[in-house]
């Protein structure tokens, strides 16, 4: 399996630390407002990312955090006149019911920041300790940035470069800091705002050592894989690195993977932009098994430009598979026979090259556009030969490949059939005559199809009662 190490800038074999298992982060959002299809973009691309290495038989420990102390929460807690949490908490339970949705798993661990301030000051003490941060004046802590050598290698700039790009903050008042290149671990609380003590002053930490912190305390000081968006190389996953690997003495992340934007008319979709849809917006006109489709449609590295046509398409993609799954449980109901004959053997042979190419997509730094062609290509060959005097066996070996790669991505293709009214009580009325007649295994077995079926029978003095589960 090769991933492209945005360190290296080259796809590379990937090679777990321990045998078996993967440590995952992945940076995760900033809560004070619902998330935005831009937003979106990470959480599905690193879920099938996850879901393809379980797939494998890795064991995969994946943490995704919440930011949820920062500027843009106090300003909308302070405009509403709540508790800054009352914000983070509302829209973290939002953000977790628009990956539900989207079939995006829950976290191993979701920690959030405001709970991992006790990590924090061992770290910022750590690192003050070693010579790699100071205090100014005023309390703030930064992280001296030239102390640490490694310093520019994710995002491939080097220091006098950075230097140049940085000389503005000379003039922005930042003048306590030794070198314009520092950044902050811990500021000041301002009034109003939320704080915790701290050695150096009452305030709270820096966003970049938010992660360092929660990465170490539930992957340990190296991981495997540390992901997100491609905004976030540089400053964040930079800085990331040299607080981790400074205070650590170890190396951070062995794989680094960033995402490329979600754009609209080919500029980055973003709430301070103002050009975004919400996950909600989409949900309105869209099952958002099709927005994850359309995410999945085009490889994590490549710009994505958002528009009515591609979600149209989307749908369309989308739709033919769980039209195909749909057509194949009919027959399958409906087979002529139950096992598979030699014709059809040699078929369900033939179908497992499906499989090759999808994994060789996946394989190929998780590319999801050709694993999707190779999910198309099986329902093509399926649609050809299923059919009326197929077996049974034969249905649901072609049937339940298409579900294991779509469940790969994510993708639920199988609806829960709905049975209708009528039919159900077609079948209650039969139990009843079966049981009268002393069938009582044919009436069992017709309660278990109903079962099945999410129905549930109730025998009362006044007749059987049914309900949906
Ligand atoms: P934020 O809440 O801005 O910190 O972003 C959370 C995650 O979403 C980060 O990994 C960002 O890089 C990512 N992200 C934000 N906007 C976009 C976008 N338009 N396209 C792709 N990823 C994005
Ligand atoms: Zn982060």
């Amino acid at each position: 399996m090769k991933i492209y190490n945005t360190l290296s800038k080259r796809k590379e074999e990937f090679v777990p630390l321990e045998e078996g298992k993967v440590k995952m982060y992945v940076c995760g959002p900033t809560v004070y407002n619902l998330i935005h299809i831009g937003n979106a973009r990470p959480m599905i691309v690193f879920d099938t990312v996850r879901r393809y290495m379980e797939h494998k038989g890795y064991e995969v420990n994946y943490v995704s955090n919440f930011t949820d102390v920062d500027d843009k929460i106090i300003k909308k807690a302070i405009e509403e006149g709540v508790d800054a949490s009352v914000i983070s908490e509302r829209y973290i339970a939002e953000c977790k019911k628009d990956m539900a949705a989207m079939n995006v798993k829950p976290a191993t661990t979701h920690p959030k920041a405001t709970e991992e301030i006790c990590g924090m000051l061992d770290m910022i003490g750590t690192l003050i300790e070693k010579g790699h941060a100071y205090t100014a004046p005023d309390g703030t802590v930064y992280f001296r940035t030239r102390s640490f050598k490694g310093y520019g290698k994710l995002s491939h700039k080097n220091l006098d470069e950075l230097q140049g790009g940085n000389r503005s903050l000379l003039v922005t008042g930042e003048d306590q800091k030794e070198d314009p290149l520092d950044f902050v671990l811990w500021k000041p609380k301002k009034e109003g705002e939320p704080y915790w003590e701290s050695p150096w002053c009452n305030g709270r930490p820096g966003w970049h050592i938010e992660c360092s912190v929660m990465s170490k305390k539930y992957l340990g000081d190296e991981i495997d894989i540390h992901a997100g968006g491609e905004d976030l190389i540089f400053p964040h996953h930079e800085n990331e690195i040299a607080q981790s690997e400074a205070a650590n003495d170890k190396p951070f992340a062995k794989y680094w993977m960033h995402n490329a934007f979600l754009n609209i008319d080919n500029r980055k979709m973003s709430k301070s932009a103002g050009n975004f849809f919400t996950v909600r917006d989409i949900s309105e006109k869209y099952d958002l098994q099709v927005l994850r489709f359309f995410m999945l449609s085009a490889h994590y590295r490549s710009p994505l430009n958002f528009s009515a046509e591609l979600m149209e398409a989307a749908k369309n993609g989308y739709d033919r598979i769980v039209t195909s799954v749909s057509n194949l449980n009919y027959l399958l109901d409906h087979a002529a026979s139950d096992t598979m004959s030699e014709d059809e053997k040699q078929l369900v042979e033939e179908a497992k090259a499906f499989i090759g190419s999808f994994d060789e997509a996946m394989d190929d730094d998780f590319n999801t556009a050709d694993a999707l062609a190779a999910i198309f290509e099986l329902v093509k060959f399926a649609n050809t030969n299923a059919n009326a005097e197929c077996s049974s066996e034969f249905i649901k070996a072609l049937k339940d490949e298409i579900v294991m790669l779509s469940d790969i991505c994510g993708l639920i293709v199988e609806k829960k059939q709905e049975m209708l009214d009528g039919d159900i009580e077609a079948l209650i009325e039969e139990r009843q005559a079966a049981r009268k007649a002393k069938n009582f295994q044919r009436a069992d077995e017709i309660r278990n199809e109903l079962l099945d079926k999410g129905i549930v029978l109730e025998d009362t003095r006044e007749g059987v009662k049914w309900k949906r589960v």
